[in-house]
């Protein structure tokens, strides 16, 4: 098989995969740098950035919008509409609230009126960030503008309406806007280009896919083991405000493949009294492992644990790992979580980094062509956090990562590893779980696609 035939959930390799491994282009989502934590774990602020970025970094985009949309069940009366000489509506998008002194400005309010209103939906929004809409009824007259009304509204719903009383000052009321959270459902078929291209075209959200990887990223090799015509199934969650504008990211809460071989079906899970969410079968059994499945994406096995031929040396030698070629520069991740004992160059080695794992087992990467910053002996890395870059450093013929594990100090095919079942939940914890397995079961099986 060669790399242009498989699969890979590497966003490098998704858009262009007839380029060269790792020099394709980049998009709002495969932007996001694959160092972060976990392999997958998208940082919301990187995606909020290269999104905003993506849609030319416009932080003021003035809309024409012909009315204040109608009253929701918790949003406030409507602003009294007055008899006006000459007035108007304004609809703004703001990045964030310190865009609201410069709007209101470009709306033609004097420095006091600005000065007046500003403050007031400060002091009622506090510092949270995040983008606010506003609309403003305005009135002119002459070169005067004055404001009439204003509505700011945060994405998730919550708001704050000013309007201008007959004294003069202006009236303020905070109001909410109750979220909905609804599911959707896509099915699809890995088609010939590439599994992020299948996702795209069945309805997947293209921020979720990187996390879709991750949830798979025990049970398949995604770069060996999945192939044209395998299925799959995703279910994501979405919350809308009363406007029924997407409020936030859309949130995975399962994923299902199927492959020649093997079927997984996993459900998203936070247990009681654990801050992180992970991936559990439909038994209650976390998929998480002691290691990955490999190392590195993307990267073709060019030589397998076993005998052989030594490339350099000539004669026969127990390879005592597992070679992936990739591109130098291509991400290394730590396959569990480890304390590092040793990162450093270290003769045939080259670059050098070997891991002691929490369960005694220990992980050993060569000829990288470099080693992340931190990386240094004591410190603590964690499972698909990135280690280093594949390189050809020390005795090696082209870039690549040969990658070793021990258990008791004795090498082991890392393929051929069988890690068992992650950790099961019991008691409570499972009752909570099969709970929300199936409603979300009842939801994908009424489900329109
Ligand atoms: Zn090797």
């Amino acid at each position: 098989m060669n790399e242009q035939d498989s699969h890979s959930f590497d966003p490098r390799t998704w858009i262009s995969r007839s380029a060269t491994a790792g020099a394709s282009g980049r998009d709002c989502t495969n932007a996001i740098p694959p160092s972060k934590l976990p392999r997958a774990r998208l940082d919301p602020k990187f995606i909020a950035l290269a999104c905003a970025i993506a849609l030319g970094g416009a932080g003021l985009a003035v809309l024409n919008r012909p009315a204040i949309r109608p009253p929701t069940v918790n949003s406030p009366p409507a602003p009294p509409v007055q008899a006006m000489r000459a007035s108007g509506r304004r609809t703004l998008m703001l990045a964030d609230l310190s865009e609201i002194e410069p709007a209101l400005g470009s709306s033609g309010l004097s420095g006091p009126d600005i000065e007046a209103t500003s403050r007031q939906v400060r002091a009622a929004f506090g510092n949270v960030p995040g983008e606010i809409r506003l609309i403003l009824d305005l009135e002119s007259e002459g070169n005067q503008t004055r404001l009439l009304a204003l509505e700011a509204t945060r994405i998730n719903g919550t708001g704050l309406l000013l309007h201008r009383l007959a004294n003069g000052t202006l009236a303020s009321q905070a109001f909410t806007g109750e979220l909905t959270s609804r599911l959707s459902v896509v099915r699809g078929e890995i088609d010939s280009n590439s599994f992020y291209s299948s996702a795209v075209a069945a309805g997947v959200t293209d921020s979720l896919i990187g996390e879709l990887a991750n949830a798979f990223s025990f049970d398949f090799d995604m770069q060996r083991e999945v192939a044209p015509g395998d299925i799959f199934e995703v279910a994501f969650e979405q919350s809308y405000n009363p406007s029924n504008e997407p409020v936030g990211v859309p949130r995975l809460v399962y994923v299902s493949l199927r492959t020649a071989t093997m079927s997984r079906s996993l459900y998203r899970f936070t247990p009681p009294n654990e801050r992180e969410a992970g991936w559990f079968d439909g038994n209650g059994s976390s998929t998480v492992r002691a290691l990955m499945r490999t190392p590195v994406d993307s990267a073709r096995i060019s030589s397998q644990f076993g005998m052989r031929t030594h490339p350099i040396l000539g004669y026969q030698k127990l390879h005592r790992g597992t070679d992936f070629a990739a591109p130098t520069g291509t991400p290394v991740f730590a396959s569990g979580n480890a304390t590092v004992e040793f990162a450093g160059p270290k003769g045939a080695n080259g670059n050098f980094i070997r891991l002691h794992h929490d369960n005694g087992w220990q992980t050993l990467y060569l000829h990288l062509n470099r080693i992340l910053p931190g990386v240094a002996p004591g410190s603590k890395v964690l499972q698909g956090q990135q280690i280093g870059e594949i390189g050809t450093t020390g005795r090696s013929t082209g870039p690549h990562l040969h990658y070793e594990v021990h258990i008791d100090g004795q090498p082991v095919d890392p393929l051929q590893i069988q890690m068992g079942e992650g950790k099961s939940l019991s008691g409570p914890a499972l009752t909570a779980f099969h709970k929300q397995r199936d409603a979300i079961d009842t939801q994908r099986a009424t489900a329109k696609y």
